[in-house]
């Protein structure tokens, strides 16, 4: 049976890819995560969050199968999702590091499954370690066998550090080969153990988007995460830079909104999270300021709201979800009904 097995794989990809429809023409969340239960069994137990908001009672998924998301998204009144396998976890500082060849492609095959029996609801994003050895044939692999519409990576999840040339050798070898399959990339770039600040990550820019053509990146989170804090607006600031100086590589570039405004459950259930994991240096998430709201319109505008993404990362707190996140997007990013209408369907690199 086991050798049969890709066989069997690549025939269901070719099949439904055959017959299904475009990406829809609705509302689109950009950003949401899925899981196997066999990854979150290694997950260190979270606290059960329950929120009331807007009226309506959310609590933070246990599961991460189609199920849920489809049902966050129809609760939304979404039509589409980008789903990001979670198999970058693995080889994190947080899980187990035996047999990760193994657990990253199995993975990687959850995530596709569940995208796959969406009715083309959900664009399955594959994800990886980019320092694992085995990273530049697990991209050729999800885009081949198992139909990967984009690639995710997790610089702080990784511990990726862009100033080490070793480091930086592995990741431009990820990202070309994802760019030779057509695959777009969701970068998380801000690590809180890593540098951050705006001319590590213009030297980024330039060596990344500046030297692979066509490479397309969609930074998470606004580049940074956890609010819009002076930092994180320089170095968006520095990402507006980049694409005045660079328009033909600034083409190639959007950001989605996720985790750059925070509410209360989410930077409760974030200083939670980081006090289970031990991380060492912990950044204490708070609630985003309306001076930071503010700071955060303006370097929107200045990028060109049609680069900014709506996302939600569903998955990581109880009001992360695409109804209560547009609800509380739509009172505080400041735009228009109109911009924020369009904002909702913007579909970035994805296809
Ligand atoms: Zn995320």
């Amino acid at each position: 049976m086991n050798k049969w097995r890709p066989l069997l794989l690549s025939l269901v990809v070719f099949f439904v890819f055959s017959v299904s429809e475009a990406f829809g023409a609705g509302y689109v969340d950009n950003h949401m995560h899925l899981w196997s239960s066999y990854l979150n069994h290694f997950w260190p137990p979270v606290p059960e969050e329950t929120v009331v908001y807007e009226g309506e009672t959310y609590t933070k998924p246990t599961e991460g199968t189609r199920k849920q998301l489809l049902e966050a998204l129809d609760h939304a009144g979404f039509t589409n999702g980008v789903a990001l396998s979670g198999a970058y976890f693995w080889g994190s500082a947080w899980l187990p590091k035996d047999d990760l060849e193994n657990k990253v492609k199995k993975e990687n095959n959850f995530a596709a499954i569940q995208c796959l029996a969406s009715g083309n609801r959900l664009t399955f994003v594959a994800s990886i370690n980019p320092l694992l050895d085995f990273a530049p044939e697990e991209v050729d692999r999800c885009a081949e066998s198992l139909g990967a519409k984009g690639l995710k990576i997790h610089f702080n999840a990784s511990r990726v550090d862009v100033t080490n040339p070793e480091h930086m050798r592995k990741v431009m070898e990820v990202l070309s080969r994802a760019t030779a399959h057509d695959m777009p990339v969701l970068l998380h770039y801000r690590g809180f153990m890593l540098p951050y600040d705006p001319e590590t990550f213009t030297s980024f820019l330039e060596e990344t988007l500046g030297t692979i053509p066509g490479l397309r990146i969609q930074f998470a989170h606004c580049t940074g995460f956890g609010g819009f804090s002076d930092k994180t607006e320089a170095v968006f600031n520095a990402l507006v830079e980049f694409c005045r100086k660079n328009p033909d590589a600034g083409k190639r570039v959007w950001v989605d909104v996720s985790g750059a405004i925070v509410d209360d459950a989410l930077a409760d259930i974030w200083n939670k999270m980081t006090k289970a994991l031990g991380m060492e240096k912990p950044d204490f998430m708070y609630r985003t300021t309306p001076e930071e709201a503010k700071n955060l319109n303006r370097s929107m505008r200045e990028l060109g709201l049609e680069k900014v993404l709506f996302a939600s990362d569903w998955g990581g707190s109880a009001t992360l979800q695409p109804k209560p996140h547009s609800q509380l997007l739509r009172k505080e990013l400041g735009l228009t009904n109109e911009e924020f209408e369009a904002l909702l369907t913007n579909r970035g690199p994805w296809k």
